[in-house]
């Protein structure tokens, strides 16, 4: 499964949706939906806020599965991570306004099995996460 769309926030839970509908083929719980859908949704919001900073750009959403082994990546074009270890750090924000809590890829590790990112500064972010779903 393929998708774009623009960064926008009203796509964030039309992204959210659409891999939850991907995954039920797998037969997933009721658990590992909101786990999935949790994960997707932190990743496609940094995308909006840090990856563009509120300007439009185009969000990438790739999903696939194989077996019980249920893969989706999110990608964006926008500013990109300079020290993606660091950002991974919890509670590790870049965000002045105090509104953010530096908790959204420990979120992804917690409710997905894998994390990884690939990102450079002006090259955009990629977040691969992968779940066995029925483990
Ligand atoms: P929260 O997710 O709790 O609202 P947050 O978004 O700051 O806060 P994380 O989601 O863990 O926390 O991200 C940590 C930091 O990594 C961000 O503050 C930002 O600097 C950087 N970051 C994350 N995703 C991207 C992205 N797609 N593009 C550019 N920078 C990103
Ligand atoms: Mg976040």
């Amino acid at each position: 499964m393929r998708l774009e769309m623009d960064s926008l926030s009203e796509n964030e839970e039309f992204a959210r949706v659409v891999v939850a509908v991907f995954l039920s083929r797998l037969n997933p719980t009721l658990e590992e939906i909101d786990d999935v859908k949790t994960a997707v949704s932190e990743a496609v919001t940094n995308a909006v806020i840090h990856g563009y900073g509120g300007g439009v750009g185009k969000i990438r959403i790739l999903a696939a599965a194989e077996d019980r082994e249920f893969t989706v990546e999110i990608s964006d074009r926008g500013a990109g991570i300079a020290d993606v270890k660091k950002a991974m750090e919890p509670m590790f924000t870049t965000d002045p306004s105090g509104e953010r809590s530096g908790m959204g890829f420990s979120f992804m590790e917690a409710f997905m099995d894998q994390v990884e990112v690939i990102s450079a500064p002006g090259q955009g972010t990629k977040v691969i996460m992968k779940k066995r779903i029925g483990a």
